[in-house]
């Protein structure tokens, strides 16, 4: 097994800092992502982007390329296409590489695992052509796709806007947007109005105010206050047919695809396979891991970065990877106690700038009670097929918390291990039982993390069979 002074998980921005601050100060450290290059989320394909794609995925992007020379220009160990399945709190890590399964070890762990979309679990959201807007930017910025045929984009929040404006830019004309951001959100929101003018908030406002000018000087059909959204699959033509309300109208629009986004939430099934702390964040609507200032977790030794610690951007991301890799560096004794606080007061003192939109912005896109609390007829475990009518019937017959519901219903038992129906379920239960989320509850997160076969686990263990007369000579 490899032992190294750290080893960091997500080649993201928080990741990618993280890592090359743990080189430049001499520790052996090993960066991990299931991706086949670094970048992350926003930074997805930007080492091999053509010039065209980078102007139009714009200067958030083409700053990207400079990161990842500086990590590719590191000593840091890059595992690529490479999943995290298994982790241990005792810093064992078990991976699966392109060549089998592998274990490793440090006492540093970095979680910089990012986010993920909000799941948006309305009737109809598991049909083919119906998809997150996270997914369809993807398509964009790996390999320049753009969906075929009339779009439909429902949702909210700052990547709603985003990747509506780089469809427009890209050529893409036959486009609606349906806003699901609520009135009532306006006041809370405005009372936040005044810090989000603070730091480097205004930047943010900014580029919000600039992006909806956009959208608008384009002329994109844009319908706000939408609501009671229900989409269905035509019979003849298979084509994707969408009711909903704006208002008191009664709308239907057909489209041949579909991208929905409510916002983004932490990753958190490493962290909590782990055993790592959460709590639920009410203004985020998000559970969020437990975290010192130091940004180490509630189990020593693990300090989780970026997003996956609270969404925050990826200014604040690479700034948090940077808090966690200098602590490391002193615990590690490569770094001495001022320069390492003087580090991290600077990186505290950008968050805290780029952090003062983010009240703002949960008020404002605070995702509706129909995304979190949906009606009977949704799928709320789309691997399993469970309806939410199924679990508020196992609710009421007496299944104490999500866990037991896997017993009645096999919910987050399928492929993506509760990835997707985890918030919808505790949600559920919260609604139904009258009781805080924090006290519902969370699905114990077991391995393995990711898929892997049998066939990979019997070719690991024959492997350490051979490998044990060596072992064994040595010792
Ligand atoms: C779908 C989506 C699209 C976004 N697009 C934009 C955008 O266009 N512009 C913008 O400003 N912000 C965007 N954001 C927000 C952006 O992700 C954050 O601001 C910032 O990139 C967070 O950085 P991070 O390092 O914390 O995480 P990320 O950039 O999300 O990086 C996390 C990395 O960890 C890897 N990972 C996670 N689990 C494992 C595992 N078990 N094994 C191996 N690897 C793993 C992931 O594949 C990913 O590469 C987007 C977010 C999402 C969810």
């Amino acid at each position: 097994m490899t032992q190294w002074d750290a080893i960091v998980l997500g080649a993201g921005p928080a990741g990618i800092a993280a890592a090359t601050r743990l080189s430049a100060g001499g520790a052996r450290v090993m960066l991990v992502d299931e991706n086949t290059a670094p970048g992350g989320q926003i930074w997805r394909g930007v080492e091999t982007a053509s010039p065209q794609r980078i102007a139009l995925l714009g200067a958030d992007y083409l700053y990207g390329q400079h990161r990842v020379a500086a990590l590719r220009a590191s000593t840091a160990t890059l595992a690529l296409n490479t999943v995290l399945w298994r982790v241990e709190s005792d810093g064992v890590v078990w991976l699966k590489t392109p060549g089998g399964l592998v274990r490793h070890h440090s006492p540093h762990l970095i979680l910089a695992t990012g986010a993920m979309e909000r799941p948006v679990p309305l009737p109809g959201w598991t049909l083919p052509g119906v998809t997150t807007i996270g997914g369809l930017q993807i398509l964009l910025k790996k390999n320049g796709i753009l969906p075929a045929g009339p779009l439909l984009l429902l949702g909210t929040g700052p990547l709603f806007y985003l990747y509506a404006l780089q469809c427009i830019k890209a050529g893409k004309r036959d486009i609606v947007m349906l806003d699901t951001a609520q009135r009532r959100n306006w006041l809370p929101a405005a009372k936040a109005f005044p810090h989000a003018l603070t730091g480097a908030g205004r930047y943010y406002l900014l580029k919000g105010i600039g992006l909806l000018s956009a959208l608008r000087w384009h002329r994109v059909p844009f319908f706000t206050g939408v609501s009671d959204v229900s989409i269905v699959q035509e019979p003849l033509h298979g084509g994707l047919v969408l009711h909903c309300r704006t208002g008191r109208t009664t709308r239907t629009f057909a489209a041949r695809q579909i991208g929905l986004h409510e916002g983004v939430i932490p990753e958190q099934h490493v962290a909590r396979s782990l055993g790592c702390a959460f709590v639920w964040d009410e203004i985020a609507a998000a559970f969020k891991p437990r975290r010192s200032a130091e940004l180490e977790s509630s189990v020593a030794g693990v300090f989780i970065a970026g997003d996956a610690g609270g969404i925050g951007g990826y200014h604040v991301a690479e700034a948090e990877g940077r808090i966690a890799a200098s602590i490391i560096l002193h615990r590690l004794g490569k770094l001495d106690a001022t320069p390492m606080r003087q580090e991290q007061h600077a990186a505290q003192h950008l968050c805290q700038s780029h952090l003062t939109s983010r009240p703002l912005l949960n008020r404002l896109y605070a995702p509706s009670p129909e995304i979190l609390t949906p009606q009977d007829s949704a799928l709320a475990c789309r691997c399993e097929e469970i309806s939410c009518a199924a679990v508020r019937e196992a609710i009421r017959l007496g299944a104490n918390g999500p866990n037991q519901l896997k017993a009645f219903l096999r919910t987050g038992m399928g492929p993506c291990q509760g990835r997707l129906c985890a918030t919808t379920i505790a949600h559920l239960f919260a609604a139904e039982r009258h009781i805080p989320l924090e006290d519902v509850g969370f699905y114990h997160i077991r391995n393995p993390l990711a898929p892997i076969s049998v066939g990979d686990l019997a070719d690991f263990y024959q492997e350490q069979k051979h490998c044990l007369p060596a072992i064994q000579a040595t010792e």
